[in-house]
């Protein structure tokens, strides 16, 4: 299986980020590359990659025991990276408490037998793949509206290939820790 962590937006936020970034990056202006289907959107938190069965209740119990309470993701910029040439929508300011939630993520999977992550946490959501901005596009790009996502839900996703392209299949979601 391959597996991540991810923060997972409901339906409702699914149709409002979409609905952003078509706007963001209208085909006529030549951003080209491939979307994101519309119910992958998501951010990660956490690649685990191929993962055996007989890891995934060390992961499940690395998650549920993070503690953390709702707060709310603000995605206010359009950015690009050259390397991977993706289009995310992203954070100008990474809420404490996601910064929280991730180090408490990274610190339980080490029980899990992971590598320590060595990469900085850069909270985004990715928009499309195999894309270029165009020139004329000062990235990044101040979102005019700014998306407000409350987060309350972790979810344990697994990635799978099939002709169609990939798919995300939620294994598992948890709530905010009790007070
Ligand atoms: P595809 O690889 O077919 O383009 P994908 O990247 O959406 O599809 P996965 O490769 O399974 O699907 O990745 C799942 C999630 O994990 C995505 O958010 C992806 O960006 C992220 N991810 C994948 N590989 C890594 C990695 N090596 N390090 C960090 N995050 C990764
Ligand atoms: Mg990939």
């Amino acid at each position: 299986m391959r597996l991540f962590v991810a923060l997972w937006p409901d339906a409702e936020l699914r149709e409002v980020v979409y609905d952003s970034s078509r706007k963001m990056m209208p085909k006529k202006d030549g951003w080209q590359g491939r979307l994101v289907d519309k119910q992958n959107l998501h951010v990660t938190l956490a690649f685990l990659g191929t993962v055996s069965f007989d890891r995934v209740d060390c992961i499940r119990a690395a998650v549920e025991n993070i503690r953390w309470q709702p707060f709310t993701l603000q995605l206010d910029q359009l950015g690009y990276w050259h390397r991977p040439r993706v289009a995310w929508f992203g954070v100008t300011q990474t809420p404490e408490q996601l910064t929280d939630m991730v180090r408490q993520l990274r610190q339980g999977l080490l029980h899990c037998d992971f590598e320590p992550e060595q990469r900085a946490f850069h909270p985004h959501l990715t928009l499309a793949r195999k894309c270029r901005p165009p020139r004329s596009v000062d990235l990044p790009v101040v979102l005019a509206e700014v998306l407000n996502w409350d987060v309350r839900n972790l979810a344990l996703v697994s990635s799978v290939t099939d002709p169609a392209g990939v798919r995300y299949e939620v294994m598992d979601q948890w709530g905010p820790s009790d007070a």
